[in-house]
């Protein structure tokens, strides 16, 4: 059932009820209204076992449906344009299929060396490796902690019709990170063309940045990581006037998917278990005015980095 719809015509059936209120006449509507305010102020959805998604995501138990794998298989099914996302499940590659799930095995301090010889400090990957990361029911430390690692691109900046230039990988005006810097980043992590980094949360904040966390309201924020790489979109000339369908191919740079694999493996690293990697548009997939990203991803080619980064760590 559409429950908004409902509370709708609930709300619009209960006007009369006022009315006979003031007139001292037993209102009917009172009591549906009253229980319907308490549902709204609860969330925008309930559970009552229903889930929501084409991955299903339950709201009792703050997963998708299926084992870590089969959720990830449905969650990183590749993005065409339009945000039409593939019917297949993901072929999932050696690194991720081996670990997705499971138990982390590398110790923090091989994470916290492998990020000192790159350069980096923990701020600057999302926050202290000895923090939790955020934890679901808008923050509840009863609550589990966050299992979906979620992929974005920023669909920006637009190019409208013309076409990408050729500097799209290093150019300021595209990787400028501040950007995104504003008051409600829309992510916790950014990624530029360039491999540099935004926090925009620590990851210890509960966030939401997709439409089925919206929906699902209060119980599923805190479960999500989110990331966005940049970038750049321009208008397909079949589409409306302000369309952004048209993505650069490749989608990413080797340094993005550097960056995604780091993040990736401090994210785990704090939970003590492998993540679910997602794509937000398979997140969002059969919710209305669902995202189209991330477009052109690689997801082999996030596997061979995330080899990569793992073979300089153990
Ligand atoms: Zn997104």
């Amino acid at each position: 059932m559409d429950l908004r719809r409902w509370l709708h015509g609930l709300s619009t059936s209960a006007q009369p009820a006022t009315l006979d209120q003031k007139s001292g006449t037993p209102a009917r509507s009172i009591i549906p209204l009253t229980f319907a305010l308490s549902l709204l102020t609860m969330g925008s959805w309930t559970a009552n076992g229903e889930t929501l998604g084409h991955c299903r995501f339950d709201p009792d138990t703050l997963s998708f449906s299926g084992g870590a794998k089969e959720q990830a298989q449905c969650l990183l099914r590749p993005v065409g344009k339009f945000g039409h996302v593939g019917a297949d499940p993901a072929m999932l590659r050696s690194n991720l299929d081996g670990l997705i799930g499971n138990e982390v095995q590398i110790s923090r301090d091989a994470v916290r060396s492998a990020l000192r010889s790159m350069g980096f400090s923990e701020a600057a990957v999302g926050g202290s490796l000895d923090q939790a990361l955020s934890h679901g029911r808008g923050g509840s430390a009863a609550a589990p902690q966050a299992r979906y690692l979620v992929i974005h691109d920023t669909s920006s900046p637009w190019f409208g019709d013309r076409q990408f230039s050729s500097d799209i990988d290093t150019s300021q005006p595209v990787n400028n990170l501040r950007q995104y810097a504003v008051r409600d980043p829309v992510a916790h992590m950014f990624i530029n063309r360039r491999g540099e980094m935004l926090v925009g949360h620590q990851l210890s904040v509960p966030w939401r940045a997709t439409k089925l966390e919206r929906e699902i309201g209060i119980p599923s924020k805190g479960m999500f990581i989110h990331v966005e790489s940049i970038q750049p979109r321009r208008r397909d000339p079949s589409g409306g006037p302000k369309n952004d369908a048209v993505a650069p191919n490749p989608g990413f740079t080797e340094e993005q998917y550097n960056r995604l694999a780091l993040l990736y493996v401090v994210a785990s690293s704090r939970a003590g278990v492998w993540m679910i990697p997602a794509f937000h548009a398979a997140i969002d997939e059969d919710i209305s005015d669902a995202h189209d990203d991330p477009q052109n991803f690689d997801l082999a080619h996030f596997d061979t980095s995330l080899g990569q980064l793992l073979s300089g760590v153990r």
